[in-house]
């Protein structure tokens, strides 16, 4: 190899053997579908084609004053390698404008002007051969830049320039790896191409562009933490980057919410993995309707799709379909499942204004009583309503707005007053007065339900301790327990520590707790009530008859009292089937040795039916309300 630039062959090659690095794992990892991955491919490609060319140049440049074959081949490279080096940079800005949300551009205008400087100096070398505008060979041989070769230059300025603005203006879209990665690919290639103009024997510029586009592979490129491993598709957080990214833009994207409803359900009854039914039916059904890139799930059973178009009347009909094909059922290996689903579409940035918000909507359970199967706009008002009672809620424990009511228990035999539940009420200055049936199920989702209840606990303790309710003949205080509350660790000893605060007798404390629960949970339930009660507290079964729970676990938790409830009762005076139910319920509970107490009592009717079924204990509107503790004294002393 005489006379042969070894200093510029390495640099080439290195650059070559990095690019084709890029290439490689670009292709390995299957990263080829998205628009932005396609541009990476592109951007690297031509990286690794200028090497290749710039590579020959160097071999042949010996050569070319003796051969003109050679200097044919050697100006054919020249000529490639301008042709594509002059679309790097305004291809970079589509990259980054890409990576930074941008998606296509929308306006022709504006298309036609970002891209003017790209087609004049495309033409520019295109036409070189005939013009010699870009560069041109000297009498002997000698490459020699014409003013072009500015232009290109003054080209490539501009794109790099509006690049970094274009960066710097979606900035709060972008994670910090993708800051740093873009960051580090300017400082690198702007260091690459100064070093090569100080000294043109530095050929740093093509390696330097190689490297820093290898480090936007492995930061930008790289899914890894972006899929979610049971099902494929993307996760939470790749929702979260990539809705921002189209938020901050302003760009319009239709989300669509899928929640199959019924998984739990079937888990429990069937013996299947749920994952793999999402992952190789659900999952593959809908990348029939939106590409791979735009599905991702935020918990199982939960998918959200993005029609990027952001188009209501697309984004609509995807709902429709997908609604449609939950009707009929899914075929898994030769079982066939029936899922049923809730549909929810909504649009960013109108209503969607944040990441979070689509989130909120994934994850708030839907109404029992929205009997749709597709929402979209005014049905997911109750989303407002439930932002609305959280922040009640936070509001409520920060001011003080929650109160507790108090409803009293008689025995059924002399109607003699026996007890009190304690019941949680929240004056909000907003919203007004709120009940526990809409606040506790959203108080348990955002755990807020610790301090509610830890609240309600201290109100009953100090009203023990003030001496008036056993004055009076209240042996004891019912308190309501969230189960959710009841499993968590540590749980025990907190009960005993506030009671003991207080300095109370546990026995004046009634837990009640509500049967609806996974038979998983029961062993871990049956210790903590057995904890409970050898410390002295008595426990109490609610809603009895409401859920769908194994009998034979549920006596095996230590009951003092089980709670028939009201729906019970009152369906018992509308139908013999009714009748039927409550009789038996009643024997059975008896036979089970536990006291029975009613609620819902309204009627005289209601008791006169219970006197003959002989339960022990009543409560309802008949003999009370539930009233602030003042009104409670007051109503048993008159
Ligand atoms: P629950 O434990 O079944 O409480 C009985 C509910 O029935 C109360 O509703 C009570 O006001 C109502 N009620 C009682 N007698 C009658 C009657 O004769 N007719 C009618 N129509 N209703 C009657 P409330 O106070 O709205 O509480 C609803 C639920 O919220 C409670 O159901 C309980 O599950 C929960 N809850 C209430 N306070 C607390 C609390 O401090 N902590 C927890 N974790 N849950 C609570
Ligand atoms: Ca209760
Ligand atoms: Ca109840």
């Amino acid at each position: 190899m005489n006379g042969v630039n070894m200093a510029h062959f390495a640099l080439y090659s290195s650059a070559l053997l990095v690019s084709i690095t890029g290439i490689v794992f670009t292709l390995i990892q299957q990263r080829t579908d998205k628009l932005q991955n396609k541009i990476y491919l592109a951007l690297i490609s031509i990286i690794a084609l200028n090497s290749v060319t710039q590579m020959i140049n160097a071999i042949i440049q010996p050569m070319i004053l003796t051969s003109d074959g050679a200097f044919f081949v050697y100006r054919v490279c020249d000529w490639l390698y301008f042709l594509f080096h002059a679309a790097l940079c305004p291809i970079f800005f589509v990259y980054v404008s890409v990576v930074c949300g941008m998606g296509k551009f929308a306006r022709l205008r504006k298309n036609l002007l970002f891209g003017a400087l790209f087609i004049i100096t495309e033409l520019l070398t295109i036409l070189n051969p005939f013009l010699h505008w870009v560069y041109d060979y000297s009498g002997d041989r000698v490459f020699v830049r014409r003013w072009g070769e500015a232009m290109i230059y003054i080209a490539a300025v501009f794109y790099l320039g509006i690049s970094f603005f274009r960066l710097l203006s979606s900035w709060s879209a972008l994670t910090a790896k993708r800051r740093l990665a873009l960051i580090y690919f300017f400082i690198i290639v702007i260091a690459g191409v100064v070093m090569q103009l100080v000294n043109i024997d530095l050929r740093t510029e093509l390696f330097a562009e190689a490297l820093g586009l290898l480090g936007v592979m492995t930061s930008i490129e790289t899914e890894d933490d972006r899929i979610d491993i049971d099902t494929g598709v993307y996760n939470r957080k790749a929702l979260q980057n990539d809705l921002s990214t189209y938020i901050v833009n302003k760009r319009p994207v239709g989300v669509i919410c899928i929640k199959i409803t019924n998984l739990e359900l079937l888990e429990r009854t069937g013996s299947f993995d749920s994952s793999d039914i999402l992952t190789t039916v659900v999952a593959a059904f809908l990348r029939t309707m939106v590409p791979r890139y735009c599905i991702y799930s935020t918990s199982p059973g939960t998918f959200i799709l993005t029609e990027t178009t952001g188009s209501e009347e697309r984004a609509g009909k995807i709902a429709h379909i997908v609604s449609r094909r939950f009707d009929r059922p899914w075929h898994f290996g030769d079982t066939e499942l029936l899922l049923n689903a809730v549909v929810m579409t909504s649009q960013a940035p109108e209503r969607i204004k944040s990441a979070g918000d689509a989130f909120y909507m994934a994850d708030s359970p839907i109404p029992a009583d929205l009997d749709k199967k597709i929402l979209s706009g005014r049905d997911l008002d109750y989303l407002m309503r439930r932002a609305a009672v959280e922040s009640a809620l936070a509001r409520g424990l920060e001011e003080g707005g929650f109160e507790v009511y108090y409803q009293p228990t008689y025995t059924l035999k002399d109607r003699r007053l026996y007890g009190a539940e304690a019941l949680i009420r929240l004056h909000d200055r907003e919203l007004g007065n709120i009940y526990p049936d809409e606040f506790i199920p959203i108080a348990e989702q955002n755990g807020l339900i610790d301090d509610i209840d830890d609240f309600v606990l201290r109100e009953v303790c100090g009203f023990i301790k003030s001496g008036d309710p056993s004055s009076l003949g209240i042996k004891s205080i019912n308190v309501n327990l969230s189960v959710i509350e009841c499993m968590q660790p540590g749980f025990v000893r907190h009960i005993n520590a506030v009671t003991e605060e207080y300095g109370i007798d546990k026995s004046a404390i009634n837990f009640e707790i509500t049967e609806s629960l996974a038979a998983s949970s029961y062993e871990l339930l049956s210790k903590v009530v057995k904890a409970l009660k050898s410390d002295g507290f008595r426990f109490s079964m609610d809603d009895y008859g409401t859920g769908y729970s194994n009998m034979r676990a549920i006596f095996m938790l230590d009951f003092d009292v089980v709670k028939i409830d009201k729906s019970i009762l009152w369906s018992a005076e509308e139908s013999e089937l009714g009748r039927i139910i409550l009789e038996s319920s009643v024997h059975m509970i008896r036979q089970m040795h536990r006291k029975i107490l009613v609620e819902g009592v309204e009627t005289e009717k209601q008791i006169e039916m219970l006197t003959a079924l002989s339960v022990d204990y009543l409560q309802g509107y008949y003999f009370s309300r539930p009233v602030p503790k003042k009104e409670l004294l007051a109503l048993i002393r008159g």
